[in-house]
This record gives C-alpha cells, structure tokens and sequence, in this order.
C-alpha cells in the first residue's frame, strides 16, 4: 500500500493535482509525466519539482525544530563518552 503524503498544483495545468506517495518500502515517488518520464533511473533515484519541494519543506522543519542546528552537526560537538572504568573511580 502507497501512502499520499503530499500533494502539488500542477504549474502548467491549473485544476490537475499530482501526488507524492510513500510506497511500503519507504521510497517516495511521484505520480506526475516528468516523474514517470526518467525511464533507465531507479524509482528511488528520479525527482522532479514536486518532490524536490517536499524535500525543501521537510528540511525546513527539521531545522525549525533543532533551533536551526543541523542534528549532524550537533552531535560531532559531543564530547565522547568516558570509558565506564575511569567513570568507577
Ligand atoms: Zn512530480
């Protein structure tokens, strides 16, 4: 079963609507013509406009919600754990 996770107005056909699904596997696809058109790609490696926005907008909020720290960064600041002998002391 593919899940409807978002979806988008089309540009040039007002009133047409494409949606991005996220397939059981957890792969996210489109079901617009240049989505369906990059034939010799896998599915989890063609894009297009739509899913190039939901990208943009799930990074927004992921940054949003680390107060604009990326989470990466923030754990390479993270001082690494003593070792559990030292910590016995
Ligand atoms: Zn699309």
């Amino acid at each position: 079963m593919a899940d409807v996770v978002a979806t988008y107005e089309s540009d040039s056909h007002p009133g047409k609507f494409y949606n991005i699904c996220r397939a059981g596997d957890g792969s996210l696809y489109c079901d617009c013509p240049a989505w369906r058109f990059q034939k010799g790609k896998l599915p989890n490696e063609r894009t297009c406009k739509h899913l190039k926005l939901y990208h943009s907008r799930l990074v927004q909020r992921t940054q949003a919600k680390y107060d604009g720290a990326p989470r990466m960064q923030a754990a390479a600041f993270t001082p690494k754990r003593k070792p559990a002998l030292e910590k016995r002391r």
